[in-house]
């Protein structure tokens, strides 16, 4: 089968810069705040901040304890715990006056939580300053550790998103410390935490993977009862990091998301420049109707 290692037209965007994009660029340093949308050079950044009123804030640092091998993210041992981040994400929320807000954060395998109490902390802040804003948290797996996961659940978010990332053959490759079941049982242990918060996981396709292996990681999904799935292309961050062993056809990714839909996910996004994030504000909605 012929693969080209070109990135193909598909992936090639334009930006163009609109006001808000501005302004929020402007707040984010003033708050000295985290986004992945710059940190990770998203391509969709001008669409979500724009436009869509969404933003994905990384709490907890830019030092990650683990060190994954599709990740830009530096690895190192965090020194600190900003207590105050909780209210200036909050502020920077409304500020930007957002529909959506994703939280995520480096895993930090050094605070005994996980972080998941500063997670608790950020959602409660935020539901104070801009009640209506619907809430989505990505966590790592937090050690595994079920109360550290409970801590976050009662927080009650709106969604929980854990990244299941690639197929179970590549994880160990492909993904730090985290492990695939483990990933699964996250999953299914926020659900038996919470029944109604609706769960969603992400999944980087172009590492190598079969379609037979993308199939299974669905139904592995579907088994541990996750709502709602996305699937993007795995683009290389710098030559150090795996690197793409194919590019999908757009088409391939709406064949991947008809199949999706076909195994009872609420909801899919699947799409070469989909990220974890991407069009969440229409997730929550979804998960919700139904
Ligand atoms: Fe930010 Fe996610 Fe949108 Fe990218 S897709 S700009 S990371 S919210
Ligand atoms: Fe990057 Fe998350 Fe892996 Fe850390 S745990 S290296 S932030 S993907």
């Amino acid at each position: 089968e012929h693969q080209f290692k070109r990135k193909p037209e598909w992936l090639k965007i334009k930006l163009n810069t609109n006001e808000n994009y501005t302004d929020i660029k402007k707040l984010m340093r003033s708050k000295e705040l985290h986004t992945v949308c710059e940190e990770a050079r998203c391509p969709n950044i001008h669409e979500c901040w724009g436009h869509r009123r969404t933003a994905t804030f990384m709490i907890l640092g830019d030092v990650c304890t683990r060190a994954c091998r599709f990740c830009a993210v530096k690895t190192g041992l965090p020194t600190e715990t900003d207590l105050e981040e909780p209210k200036r994400v909050a502020d920077s929320v409304r500020a930007m006056n957002l529909k959506h807000v994703v939280i995520t954060a480096v895993a930090r395998d050094d605070l005994l939580d996980g972080g998941a109490s500063i997670f608790a902390a950020t959602i409660k802040e935020i539901r104070k300053v801009s009640p209506f804003t619907t809430i989505e948290v990505l966590p790592s797996d937090l050690g595994g550790n079920e109360e550290s996961l409970k801590i976050l659940m009662d927080a009650k978010p709106d969604i929980l998103n854990h990244n299941i990332e690639t197929v179970r053959r590549l994880s160990d490759r492909v993904r730090s410390k985290a492990k695939y079941d483990r990933s699964l049982q996250f999953l299914a242990n926020a659900k038996k935490f919470q029944p109604q918060i609706p769960t969603k996981s992400s999944m980087m396709i172009g590492l190598g993977e079969t379609i037979d292996e993308i199939i299974e990681t669905m139904d592995d999904l579907r088994a541990h009862d996750v709502d709602i799935l996305t699937i993007g292309q795995y683009l290389q961050p710098t030559k150090k990091h795996l690197p793409v062993e194919k590019y999908y056809h757009p088409d391939e990714f709406k064949e991947l998301k008809r199949i999706a839909m076909e195994k009872g996910f609420k909801h899919c996004e699947s799409g070469p420049l989909v990220r974890s994030s991407y069009h969440a504000d229409e997730q929550v909605e979804a998960a919700s109707n139904s």
